[in-house]
């Protein structure tokens, strides 16, 4: 018989953290803490397999469910001493959705189910508490409602809210059993307008509405969302963990919260989390009520009144603090904690790896590796290599003037600055648009997630650090103020009310994340430098990786930039970037649209004197380091004249009529400039083009030589290249200016000449190719757009549905196409090496920031990966641990 429930407590526990596929993140480490003797309340959970069962047959159970369901129930009686459906002493348990990767929030948890007008008696009798007993209750019928009945939640909420109106009360714990007797009267009349059916009262039938509810939960928007930005496949499935209730709502021995081993915002080694007395399930992160620090100190250091866990309940605080340093032993790493105090007692009910910020991963993998909890290998493994990018963006500027709006939490460090917007979906409309954009929320939900994925920071008036606000945002590495209670809304003006300012979408302000501040309009912001734990990791990175890491860079600025990074040279400058300028893209025009090599030549001498200085002061700067430089590969379409203005610019630059520039413009316009007449297809046409910037290139060499002292490398790139007699016949140029140019200035320097992959013939014809092409540089960009037929600018209204649908696994112009790009890049290695063993290889698309694009391009041996300034510390850290992943797999 297969088996689809795994058991987890004292009397037996089936699983451990090794099983998370089967059993979900959430099922393993229950089962796990279970299996070292932690307190955690008994249960089993339904496997992700069937949850594939319940998809492939038509949303219906295996044959032996039920019975192994009615099995682990009766398990779970022994244990407790309780019975499910029993009226004088029944069980209540929790039905809990758990996927392979933690997905928060996303599926709906259902807490006391078993309650009934019946049991609910015998629960009050047992535990001598009507307000806890209807506490219960109403918020069984809550949830339960919500998830399985699909009944508004809001109206539960307001019936509360009038409730403790009535009773002229600020919190829901000071309302006494018989008011709670009354608003689960309520509750249920609301249930049945809305429903249109009584709530259930069969405790068997409430249980397998909440599983059928947590299954068809996987497929609902916020989960398809979820697991869309986070490349989880649908696939996958989610577990179900059914799990005995333990009460944090029967009094002030009572107590619920969340708890972090480390801080996971800062990594410091502090214990740090918050809880609320007599509280139940999700009120410390749903902002209902504010919760309290777990320390002494972080009472102190946050300035509150109000006791910390440490001082209310110093036993089970003991209890918890012990826990801690089992968990983060055991899992040697930071664990993300929930837990439950009843009446003293401690009971675990979830733990898992923490979300942290990048400072704060970083933090804790080089304090864990010192502390001996792991090795170096493993530290470089835990920081995310995408997640350095939020390191890399400026924070506030302490000397910038600044005008303070209002305070919350610092919920999630880094500083933004964008227009206002409030509410999701015009978030993500208007960044893309363009726009740089801060969410401004009463709190956030799931139902957010797009928004907050859209804007630069998010700014909440409710909720604590670890609201649904601060968790997500940390987690995408957005800035976030949270809590900023001073922030009131008026929804149907769309006014926002700041201090004594009313502000409307679209007015600027800023957020600090680390300090929990807001202030109004921009504020002046500052580079941040690599220190600390940073530098640490980069330094051992550094160690460990094979690859090179250079950077993709134009202007000095980029390049200046880039090599604070650690950049180890420019592994692609695109000589039509520089052409963009005001006063050059008129020479610019002038040479594309020239009638004849005359009027081209003409131009070129222009442009000539322009590219030297830039080369100069790239070759300068890059001080000796590698500088790839692309030949000329303008769409040309970018560079035509458009506007009447600019059509008169250049006829006039041209010395011919604007008529005839016009004439001109419209015969040099392509059907598909991206099959164009580009790249060295140019060059064919044009070779004057090829000799210019050939001389241009090697006078600044040879210039720079001269007066530094230090030798510049060129590596001169024909772009575009389906053939070897294209790279021969600008190579003969190329040559030639060298050669001229060294003859005139006296100088010798070593370059090379290579070409840049980015065609599928060139990959397939490779050893032709490098009997010309001293070097390759996989142009991934072009490569997968020229593989896939797709292209990069058009792919935006379509790509999504790829996605969706799962045709590629991720988005290829972020992820490189393993299956398909890859292989044409391996051939492209392959065949390359043979007829030219020593050829230099390198990648210069945008994969060469991409984690896991880097780990393939290890595996083929290349020699580095080439990416924008601000991956390049990213790309270095991928690279070691390309490394390392690679090594054990040998
Ligand atoms: P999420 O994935 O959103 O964290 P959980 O399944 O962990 O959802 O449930 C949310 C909260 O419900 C938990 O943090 C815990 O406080 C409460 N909870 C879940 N199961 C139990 C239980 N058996 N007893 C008491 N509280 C529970
Ligand atoms: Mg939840
Ligand atoms: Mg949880």
């Amino acid at each position: 018989m297969t088996q689809w429930v795994y058991n987890f407590g004292k009397t037996g526990t089936d699983g451990d953290a090794s099983r998370r596929n089967l059993l979900g993140g959430k099922g393993a480490n229950l089962a796990e803490m279970s299996g070292i003797g932690l307190p955690v309340p008994p249960g089993f959970t339904l496997s992700t397999d069937v949850c594939t069962h319940f998809y492939d047959h038509d949303k219906t159970y295996p044959d032996t469910l039920d019975q192994q369901v009615r099995e682990a129930i009766a398990k779970i009686e022994s244990e407790t001493g309780t019975r499910f459906a029993d009226s004088a002493n029944p069980l209540l348990v929790s039905v809990r959705s758990g996927a392979r990767a933690s997905m928060p929030g996303m599926m709906d948890t259902v807490l006391n189910l078993g309650l009934n007008d019946v049991t609910v008696v015998g629960l009050a009798s047992r535990a001598n508490d009507a307000r806890f007993a209807y506490d219960s209750y109403r918020r069984f019928i809550q949830m339960y409602s919500d998830v399985v009945m699909e009944v508004d939640h809001g109206l539960f909420e307001d019936a509360l809210e009038d409730m403790k109106l009535q009773r002229g009360v600020y919190e829901d714990t000071e309302l006494t059993g018989d008011d709670l007797k009354a608003l689960v009267a309520s509750y249920k009349d609301i249930v049945q307008d809305e429903a249109g059916t009584g709530f259930p009262q069969d405790p068997w039938e409430q249980l397998w509405g909440a599983i059928g509810a947590v299954f068809a939960s996987w497929m609902n928007t916020r989960a398809i969302t979820y697991r869309r930005l986070n490349n989880i496949p649908v696939a996958w499935g989610t577990a179900i963990n059914i799990q005995a209730m333990v009460f944090g709502n029967m009094g002030d021995d009572c107590a619920t919260g969340v708890a972090f081993t480390r801080d996971p915002s800062t990594g410091e080694n502090n214990f740090y989390g918050e809880f609320l007395i007599n509280a139940q399930g999700e009120d410390v992160v749903a902002g209902i009520r504010t919760p309290l620090p777990l320390t002494v100190a972080a009472r102190k250091k946050g300035g509150g009144e109000a006791l910390s866990m440490q001082e209310a309940m110093p036993a089970a605080f003991d209890q918890l603090d012990a826990v801690r340093k089992k968990l983060e032993a055991h899992y040697r790493d930071m664990q993300d904690l929930e837990f439950t105090v009843q009446q003293g007692v401690l009971y675990m009910l979830q733990t898992r790896s923490g979300k942290r910020t990048a400072e704060a991963a970083l933090r804790m993998a080089v304090e864990m590796a010192d502390e001996g909890l792991i090795t170096r290998d493993e530290a470089l493994c835990r920081v995310d290599p995408n997640a350095l990018d939020q390191l890399l963006h400026p924070t506030l500027d302490p000397n910038a003037e600044k005008v303070i709006l209002a305070r919350g939490l610092p919920a999630s460090p880094g500083a933004a600055c964008g227009k206002i917007v409030l509410n999701a979906d015009r978030a993500e409309e208007m960044a893309a648009g363009g726009e740089v954009v801060i969410l401004v929320r009463l709190e956030t939900s799931p139902e957010d997630i797009h928004g907050m994925h859209a804007a630069a920071g998010i700014l909440t008036a409710r909720g604590g650090m670890t609201s649904h606000a601060a968790v997500v945002a940390r987690g995408m590495g957005r800035a976030c103020v949270s809590g900023a209670s001073d922030v009131r809304f008026d929804e149907v003006s769309g006014k926002v009310f700041i201090a004594d300012q009313v502000l409307v979408e679209g007015d600027i302000i800023t957020i600090d994340g680390t300090s929990g501040e807001v202030y109004a309009g921009k504020v002046d912001m500052i580079q941040p430098k690599m220190s600390g734990a940073f530098a640490s990791v980069m330094g051992w990175a550094d160690e460990v990786r094979r690859m090179e890491v250079r950077t993709n860079a134009e202007t000095p600025t980029e390049a200046r930039v880039a090599l604070d990074f650690g950049a180890q040279g420019i592994g692609l400058c695109r000589t039509e970037h520089m052409f963009f300028d005001a006063d050059r893209i008129i020479a610019m025009r002038q040479m594309i649209m020239a009638a004849d090599t005359e009027g081209r030549e003409l131009a070129l001498a222009k442009l000539l004197p322009m590219q030297r200085r830039d080369f100069e002061e790239l070759f300068t700067i890059m001080a000796g380091l590698p500088v790839t430089i692309r030949l000329l590969d303008p769409p040309l379409h970018e560079f035509l004249p458009h506007s009447a203005d600019e059509l008169a610019e250049v006829a006039a630059a041209a010395g011919v009529t604007i008529e005839t520039a016009r004439q001109r413009s419209v015969k040099l316009a392509e059907t598909n400039p991206m099959l164009g007449h580009r790249g060295c297809r140019l060059a064919v046409t044009y070779p004057e083009i090829c000799r210019m910037q050939a001389r241009a290139i090697f006078e600044a060499a040879c210039a720079v030589a001269k007066n530094t002292g230090e030798s510049p490398v060129p590596e001169v790139m024909v772009p575009l290249a389906a053939t070897a007699r294209e790279i021969a016949l600008c190579k003969a140029e190329i040559d030639a200016a060298a050669a001229a140019v060294m003859a005139e200035t006296g100088v010798t320097i070593s370059y090379l000449v290579g070409t840049m992959v980015e065609l599928p013939r060139a990959s397939i014809c490779a050893a032709d190719l490098a009997v010309e092409a001293e070097f390759f540089s996989f142009g991934t960009n072009d490569l997968t757009q020229t593989s896939l037929g797709i292209s990069r600018d058009d792919a935006g209204s379509f790509l999504h549905d790829y996605a969706d649908k799962e045709i590629y696994p991720v988005d290829p112009f972020v992820s490189i196409d393993l299956e398909g790009v890859g292989s044409l890049v391996e051939m492209g290695v392959e065949r390359g090496r043979k007829s030219r063993p020593d050829i230099k290889l390198g990648i210069c698309g945008e994969h060469g920031g991409d984690g896991d694009s880097i780990l393939f391009f290890e595996k083929v041996g290349l020699d580095y990966v080439s990416c924008s300034p601000y991956r390049v510390p990213a790309a270095r850290l991928a690279a070691a641990q390309a490394t390392i992943k690679t090594r054990q797999t040998d």
